[in-house]
């Protein structure tokens, strides 16, 4: 997969880059991210990116030139690249846009500043508006670096663990279960037997009945929608399941 990420501050997104499963994955191949900087695609001897608003009032919009000019480069003509414009005002990103947007071959974020982008950019460039939340950043690059991070780890070959993916809070519609590691007990506080039991039916019926409790009880939101199974309905009915040695 390829990313591109148009901004006006290039250093702010490249330290990210470099690190932990993301640095890994473009070591691998995995995926290839350019960061561009948007004045590269201005004519002017200022390097403008940016103009006051036409009708007046405060602040400065970011001038369509040269964002078109970048995307019409970066894009390349046999694949057309998903056009991500960074907006507050866009669909709220999510585990299930993430994972849609994994498939893509080519994604070109542009990060907006000051009061945002002229008007045309979002009605003719953009393919996808997206948000990262309900708050208003100063900028676009925190939110494709969110998202970018969020898409990078669903790529094959990604994660070490292919399996960790998929067990991961919202792919399926569910929190997941609490996690523990060694020490077995830290100030006096014990990782509950079945977890070292070895006992891998118990263990999963432990994490299922945990998984679905919490989103219960955390995101009611998310636990209207799910649609659980028979044994979801039997798990429900139970108290935790406790480690039980065989007879
Ligand atoms: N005046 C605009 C906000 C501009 S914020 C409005 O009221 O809608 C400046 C830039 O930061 C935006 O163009 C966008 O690229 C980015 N941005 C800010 N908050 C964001 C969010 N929640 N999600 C995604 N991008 C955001």
């Amino acid at each position: 997969m390829r990313i591109d990420i148009v901004t006006i501050f290039p250093q702010m997104v490249e330290g990210v880059l470099e690190h932990g499963i993301v640095g890994r994955a473009r070591e691998a191949g995995i995926v290839h991210v350019r960061v561009v900087n948007l004045r590269d695609y201005t004519t002017d001897r200022h390097r403008t990116t940016d103009d006051k608003p036409c009708g007046g009032g405060g602040g400065m919009i970011m001038k369509p030139e040269p964002l078109f000019r970048a995307v019409e480069c970066l894009r390349d003509a046999e694949n057309p690249a998903r056009v991500i414009l960074t907006d507050p005002q866009g669909q709220v990103f999510s585990q299930a846009k993430a994972q849609e947007l994994a498939q893509e071959a080519h994604l070109i974020f542009l990060c907006g500043r000051y009061e945002g982008v002229d008007e045309r950019v979002r009605l003719h460039l953009a393919t996808d508006e997206l948000s990262i939340g309900d708050y208003v950043l100063t900028g676009g690059e925190l939110p494709a670096l969110v998202m970018m991070d969020a898409i990078v780890r669903l790529l094959p070959g990604a994660l070490g663990n292919e399996q960790a993916a998929c067990q991961d809070s919202f792919s399926d519609g569910l929190l997941e279960h609490p996690q523990y590691t060694l020490p077995r007990e830290f100030r006096g506080w014990r990782v509950p037997d079945i977890l070292l039991s070895g006992h891998h039916e118990q263990i999963r019926k432990w994490r299922r009945w945990h998984r679905l409790m919490r989103t219960k009880e955390r995101r009611p939101d998310l636990w209207q929608q799910f649609q659980p199974t028979p044994e979801d309905l039997e798990l429900l009915q139970q108290e935790e399941p406790h480690y039980e040695a065989e007879p």
